[in-house]
């Protein structure tokens, strides 16, 4: 049973497969009338998505974005719902910290040629397109050159944080991250906790930077996972949310726009919350030239 809300989703902005309009075209097929574009790092399909959206006037976009953050051995995402996008001091953000993952990248490419694996960086670029580029670029580049077989053995093998061509980015802190959020009225969601070390503890700390929600429905997180999910966002005071993660690949654990089973009154909650805060008439108003 799809959902009408779906609160994560990629375009080919960051990794995704789908251009903004492709993707917002998708999900209305599928049912979403609530769609959160989430690019990582990056807001440079909302004007896409928002032209898209607005062609179909029982659908809501919501501006997002997919932050990563910094914790030693966690990957910790946050995701930004109902952002002031356009704000000038967020996109110099933006830039400084694509620039400095482009400059990681290039590193990481360096690593492989050491390694005998070379991949040729002009490629990497063309597969990133216009997205920022990223380890699963690199690994389609690896695959492409005869290296690997597949992008999961480009991790398993390189690119993997333990991994012999991995290199560490300048990132902020997920508390640095709500509260940056924060400033340009976005509400902030803790994104695929399941698998977090020390979870409760990072709850608490992000609960007090302002943390609106957690996602409790994703991809294919079993009922039992969603059970212990919700309950820890209830402890926390936390709307549960979630989203398919879409990003077009394939594969076992991913799921289409909307095919996620998110219940109705935390997205209305979150809704609501935007409204209080004038975020949802600046989206709407963006959505309507
Ligand atoms: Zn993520
Ligand atoms: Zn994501």
């Amino acid at each position: 049973m799809p959902s009408r809300a779906d609160l994560h989703t990629h375009s080919t902005m960051s990794d995704g497969v789908l251009s903004p309009t492709d993707l917002v075209e998708l999900a209305y097929r599928r049912g979403v009338r609530i769609l959160a574009l989430t690019d990582h790092d990056v807001t440079d399909g909302l004007p896409e998505a928002f032209a898209a959206a607005a062609r179909h006037p029982d659908m809501t976009l919501i501006p997002g974005i997919e932050m990563s953050t910094d914790v030693p051995g966690n990957e910790v995402h946050i995701l930004g719902h109902f952002i002031d996008w356009q704000d000038e001091d967020f996109q110099r953000e933006l830039v400084h910290l694509r620039e400095s993952r482009l400059d990681r990248a290039r590193k990481m490419v360096e690593k492989l040629r050491e390694l005998s694996k070379p991949v040729p960086w002009q490629r990497v670029q063309e597969i990133a397109g216009d997205g920022a580029v990223g380890r699963p670029h690199i690994a389609r580049a690896l695959v492409e050159a005869g290296h690997v077989g597949s992008v999961n053995e480009a991790f398993d093998l390189y690119l993997s944080r333990n991994g012999p061509a991995y290199v560490e980015r300048e990132r902020l802190t997920p508390r640095q991250v709500v509260e940056m959020l924060l400033q340009v009225g976005g509400l902030s969601t803790l994104a695929h906790p399941r698998d977090l070390e020390h979870l409760e503890n990072l709850l608490a700390e992000l609960k007090d930077a302002g943390l609106t929600g957690m996602e409790v429905f994703y991809q294919d997180y079993p009922p039992e996972d969603v059970e212990r999910l919700r309950l820890l966002a209830e402890k926390f005071g936390l709307l549960p949310l979630g989203g398919s993660d879409y990003h077009g690949f394939g594969g076992h654990q991913q799921r289409e726009p909307g095919d996620i089973p998110l219940p109705d009154a935390p997205v209305e909650r979150l809704l609501a919350l935007a409204r209080e805060r004038g975020a949802l008439q600046r989206a709407r108003l963006a959505a309507h030239g």
